[in-house]
């Protein structure tokens, strides 16, 4: 009962190359797009500013960079960069300058709160931080006893780095990189996985170049127009950042509100032929009237993932869009690429579905209460295998062992069919995490938070269905007789939005909270 990817398997690089995620990439990009095109093809424009970079500005510029990084700094492998910043069309030269040195790159939601960041930080052990003027003061000192951070802070919204990436016209190549092992750590994303508080999700370069091995759709030049309403610190994000220059696409950086007129905007305005889309804009797009106002003829495919869309929404974006190919794609942060994704208009008419299995990739369908491999048409949660599939959580060996099994196998927390024909449905999240829109939400830190106010006995944090955020968190809560309750000390998508008040947490025996139980009362007891 085990499901193999039904499309063709992809060759990746023998294991034993040694060869960097970037170079990877780059020897990728040769074959996209012809040296005589760099000069003339744009590789990322700021949506907000209309600033443009084309390619041969792009690569001098990664080049410069990871010359001042190595020889100005002394990064070099085994290193690892925090990098706290919103989107700007410095990000992307700074990861590839960062993977073509061996550094991994550990980016992190700007929103955080300064403890958060310290966290992150202390969880991938980075030694520098890259920030912008309006971040940075979240960082610890780097003269803090307690932090792994051994270099000041560098703003890239600064001259002093725009001198780095522009001094020298330098080439990345195997002189400046150092010689990778693709098992070396490439980025470290957070996640919390299907139980618990953030963790670090470890991924190698041979995870990133599985991801990046990717066949490119058949496209012509002008279909390679990518807009991103999604955040870089994200994988999908990450993820869509490195594939556009694999394929030669130009990337357009949403570097404003991620809402919905303003992607319409982007779109008319740089004739954008794809876009990966979130929940909200995804609702948003197919009921909202604004849409009208905006000339979207260049938009060909709509890549929507990272959370559910509803059958009925599905076919709603549909109608509204006949000619726009809507395609699922399923995976999560620790899988590294997608899992499953849907390819041409046939696999898009199976609405409710996230497509077939993507190549490289297995997948079992498993009994929650015995363990056991279930037949296709069974339900139950998915396993999966593939060379995407992260390392483990840096410095956990206790999560990581939790997340795979003995052969391997990591344990998606989703609750799957996969039928006869190979489409995969997800059917529910057997998971404690919480998807407020896009961001993660771990049910985990927002009880260990409400447990520490003194009034508070005890908690549990759950999803409730929403329809513009997809979920929002709804904190039960146990409350000492007579006491009030103040806000607690959290990012915005993290706030608990709906509270109820219960005389005790259900539990299981074994003390565990009963998370399904307490999301059918909620919906039962406080209908939507
Ligand atoms: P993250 O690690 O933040 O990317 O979250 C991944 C989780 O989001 C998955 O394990 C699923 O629970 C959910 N998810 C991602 N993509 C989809 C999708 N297309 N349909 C339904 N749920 C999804």
């Amino acid at each position: 009962n085990i499901f193999h990817s039904l499309r063709p398997p992809i060759a990746l690089p023998s294991p034993h190359l040694s060869i960097n995620a970037a170079d990877h990439a780059f020897s990728l990009l040769r074959q996209s797009l012809s040296d005589s095109l760099h000069t003339t093809t744009t590789a990322f424009i700021d949506s907000a500013t209309a600033r443009r970079l084309s390619y041969a500005d792009f690569l001098r510029r990664v080049g410069s960079l990871s010359s001042a990084l190595q020889s100005g700094l002394g990064l070099s492998k085994g290193d690892t960069a925090f990098v706290l910043s919103p989107t700007c069309l410095e990000i992307p030269i700074l990861y590839f300058s960062l993977l073509s040195l061996g550094v991994a790159f550990s980016p992190a939601n700007p929103l955080s709160t300064p403890a958060e960041i310290s966290r992150q930080i202390q969880i991938s052990k980075s030694c520098i931080a890259f920030a912008t003027k309006a971040t940075a003061p979240n960082l610890p000192t780097s003269t803090s006893s307690t932090t792994s951070l051994r270099h000041p802070t560098v703003l890239i919204d600064s001259d002093e780095f725009h001198s780095m990436m522009t001094a020298e016209a330098g080439v990345v190549g195997p002189a400046a990189a150092a010689a990778a092992d693709q098992g070396d750590t490439a980025a470290i994303l957070f996640s919390s996985g299907t139980t618990g508080p953030m963790k670090g999700v470890e991924l190698t370069h041979r995870n990133l170049i599985a991801a990046l091995s990717m066949p490119p759709p058949k496209r012509t030049r002008e279909e390679n127009v990518h807009l991103l309403p999604v955040t870089l610190f994200h994988s999908s994000g990450v993820m869509w950042c490195l594939m556009g220059v694999v394929k030669g696409a130009t990337t357009v950086l949403m570097t404003g509100r991620l809402d919905l007129e303003e992607m319409l905007k982007a779109v008319e305005e740089y004739g954008a032929t794809s876009i990966p889309m979130v929940p909200p804009l995804g609702v948003a797009m197919a009921t909202q009237g604004v849409v009208e106002k905006y000339n979207l003829s260049s938009l060909r495919t709509v890549v929507y993932g990272g959370a559910p869309l509803g059958k009925d929404m599905s076919e709603r974006f549909a109608a509204r869009f006949p000619h726009l190919l809507l395609l699922q794609v399923y995976g999560f942060t620790e899988s590294g690429y997608g899992l499953a994704m849907m390819v041409g208009p046939e696999e898009a008419k199976r609405h409710g579905s996230v497509g077939k299995l993507i190549p490289n990739v297995e997948a079992k369908i498993v009994d929650p209460a015995t363990g056991l491999a279930l037949p296709p048409g069974s339900q139950g949660e998915m396993w999966c295998r593939s060379p995407g599939v992260m390392k483990g959580y840096v410095g956990d060996e206790g999560a990581t062992a939790t997340a795979f099994d003995l052969h391997g196998w990591l344990k998606t927390g989703d609750l799957c069919v996969i039928d006869d024909e190979g489409f995969v449905y997800i059917v529910d999240r057997l998971k404690e995490l919480i998807k407020y829109k896009a961001d993660q939400v771990p049910p985990a830190e927002l009880e260990h938070l409400l447990l520490s106010h003194p009034d508070i006995v005890d908690s549990a944090v759950i999803p409730y269905p929403d329809e513009e955020a997809g979920q929002i968190p709804m904190a039960f809560v146990v409350r000492q007789p007579g006491s009030a309750i103040s806000e607690a000390q959290v990012p915005p998508f993290k706030k608990v939005r709906r509270v109820a008040f219960i005389g005790s947490i259900p539990k299981t025996p074994s003390g565990k909270t009963m998370r399904k139980e307490l999301r059918d009362f909620a919906l039962t007891a406080y209908s939507p």
